[in-house]
């Protein structure tokens, strides 16, 4: 799969509670067809956005389906499930994103759970200025976003700016929080000082490129000559010790080691009256 990782990576591993954000975007089915087969999650919570394209999805827990345009996925894995994610291009085009959100020690093995959002569920909150705002998690004004009881108190909007548009966002206190700028370009507070990671025009974040916000109360955006359309994520940071291999995430080497146990004896899977609960 051809994929932009702006989270998870070399340059920025973790922004707790955050531990990977994935873009995908082509219109070249060599890049994305292989997909992803059946593979087992431990300890995180993933959440799928989509643009363009569907994928067919199914997992050990039951649910079975396909998400297209504007769907969102939150797959908590808990004490661990296998799924599949295989997409399917509409018109050839296939995009989205996908969110890794670590889970705190003292739920990483608890059932896993599965919301599906589809795209009319999703509150959209339009300004006199044509500003649109997708509320999947969290608030915008009075909004609630659909998604709810996740242990990060995560914040996930999809905000497009007309050119000239400001656009201001409040966020909790000590709150992780950033934005991946995907169309466009705009000024982002005092991104510049802020790690940002991408191309950069004078104050203007460009797409595509990951602004890092420091602590704050709120997030500043300016669409200065040209739309700006972006992710803007926040959370409430675990502060826990992190151990990671590949789809699992656990708090220390002997949890994953126990992972890789479970899963060559075949229980790996999270069942009532789980022993490891
Ligand atoms: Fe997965």
């Amino acid at each position: 799969m051809h994929l932009r990782r702006s989270i998870g990576g070399r340059d920025l591993d973790y922004l707790d509670p955050f531990l990977l954000l994935d873009h995908f975007e082509s219109d070249d089915p060599n890049d994305y067809l292989a997909g992803f087969p059946l593979h087992p999650h431990r300890g995180i919570e993933t959440v799928t956005y989509m643009l363009a394209g569907e994928v067919d999805h199914k997992d050990t827990i039951g649910n079975a389906g396909t998400i297209g345009p504007g769907d969102v996925q939150w797959m908590t894995a808990g004490g661990g499930l296998m799924h599949e994610e295989m997409p399917r291009p509409r018109e050839g085009k296939m995009g989205g994103f996908q969110l890794w959100v670590n889970m705190p020690a003292k739920l990483k093995l608890s059932r896993p759970r599965y919301q599906e959002l589809a795209d009319a569920s999703i509150p959209l909150v339009e300004r006199p200025d044509g500003a649109r705002v997708r509320v999947v998690a969290g608030r915008r004004d009075e909004v609630r976003g659909p998604v709810t009881e996740i242990y990060a108190d995560p914040e996930y909007l999809d905000v497009e700016l007309p050119a000239g548009a400001d656009f201001v966002q409040p966020v909790p206190r000590g709150h992780a929080a950033f934005a991946y700028v995907f169309r466009g370009e705009g000024e982002f507070g005092d991104a510049c000082d802020l790690g940002y990671r991408g191309d950069l025009d004078g104050s203007l974040i460009k797409a595509l490129g990951l602004v890092v916000f420091g602590d704050g109360d709120q997030v500043r955006v300016h669409a200065y000559k040209s739309p700006v359309r972006f992710l803007l994520v926040s959370g409430a940071p675990l502060g826990e010790p992190i151990a990671r291999y590949g789809p699992f995430v656990m708090n220390t080497r002997e949890e994953i080691e126990q992972a890789l146990d479970d899963l060559h004896a075949g229980t790996f899977i999270w069942e009532e009256g789980h022993p490891k609960e």
